[in-house]
């Protein structure tokens, strides 16, 4: 899909948008990418959402680090949100969402059984920064379903709602929303995970940064996949690229080398990595506060 530059004006419209979309459902679907479950979100989904059900839906799982995914699945759901991890590409991973789906919201099924709504569906909007998987999961998610026709109340022109099952309807197109930009730490994460266009940094401070965080966390990683020994895998890390790419036998060709190493780590080659630490949520946590 289209990278959106995003000014004022647009995450002003942007807002705006979701928000009369939300009168119309019931259930927010947010959709963040697993390996950066914090700089995925949109900085102001909270004060966005207000208090609408909604559900984190965790992407891309596949190329997360599983210890971490399932860490995160728990901190992030409380009573009001329930977090989940899926790979969006998978089809048995989607018939788990809708079950963890329809068990959130029998509550609200089993509230409109005792008013005697006996055939409402649950109305369900997914919402999300570029990139994450917004239409993947919506294409998995309605598969074989079609669109239905008929106005329906809150609905912008060009949308339409695709009825899931007796259950739930979903409508079409996802809400997009803004990343947290201020924040060159977030920046870089959603430029290695792919979430920013590539003309918008250079390639070899975001292959820096990967290095970085790769020997931080995942030490193994770097001698593992390249042609390098363990213990040439050291900062500073301007070296160790340079280093890298000589041995690839790229000779001095170094943004060659930082490309293939944010390739390989986007397509999960380099293992399943998680950039945003769970052992660091208090720091996440005071950094939402303020935004
Ligand atoms: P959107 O901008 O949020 O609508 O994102 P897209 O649906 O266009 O997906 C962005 C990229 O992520 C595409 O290349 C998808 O194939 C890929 N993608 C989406 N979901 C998954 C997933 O669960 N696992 C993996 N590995 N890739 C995914």
């Amino acid at each position: 899909m289209a990278h959106i530059q995003w000014y004022p004006g647009h995450m002003a419209k942007a807002k705006k948008e979701v928000q009369s979309q939300l009168n119309a459902v019931d259930i927010v679907l947010e959709i963040r990418d697993a390996r950066i479950p914090m700089a995925s979100k949109n900085p102001m989904l909270d004060e966005i959402i207000k208090n609408k059900r909604h559900m984190i839906v965790l992407n891309k799982k596949d190329l997360a680090d599983p210890v971490q995914t399932k860490a995160w699945v728990e901190a992030l759901s409380n009573e009001n949100t329930q977090a989940i991890a899926i790979d969006s590409k998978k089809l048995s991973d989607m018939k788990i969402f809708r079950q963890a789906l329809k068990d959130f919201t029998q509550d609200i099924q089993d509230k409109w059984q005792k008013k005697g709504l006996l055939h409402k569906s649950i109305r369900i909007m997914v919402i999300g920064i570029p990139n994450v998987g917004k239409s993947t999961f919506i294409n998995q998610f309605t598969k074989h379903k079609k669109a239905q026709v008929g106005n329906k109340p809150g609905v912008t022109k060009g949308q339409q709602w695709i009825k899931i099952d007796k259950d739930f309807e979903l409508l079409d197109t996802p809400g997009i929303l803004w990343p947290k930009f201020d924040d060159q730490e977030v920046g870089d994460k959603l430029a290695l995970t792919g979430g920013i266009k590539d003309t918008h940094y250079y390639k070899d401070d975001i292959a820096l940064f990967g290095l970085e965080l790769m020997l931080h966390y995942y030490p193994d990683a770097i001698a593992k996949n390249y042609p390098i020994a363990a213990e040439e895998v050291t900062p500073p890390y301007p070296e160790l690229l340079m280093k890298l790419t000589k041995n690839m036998g790229l000779l001095e060709d170094y943004d060659r080398a930082a490309d293939r190493i944010i390739r390989d780590f986007r397509e999960g080659k380099l293992g399943r990595m998680t950039l945003d630490r769970i052992e660091e949520l208090s720091l996440y946590t005071d950094d939402d506060a303020k935004t």
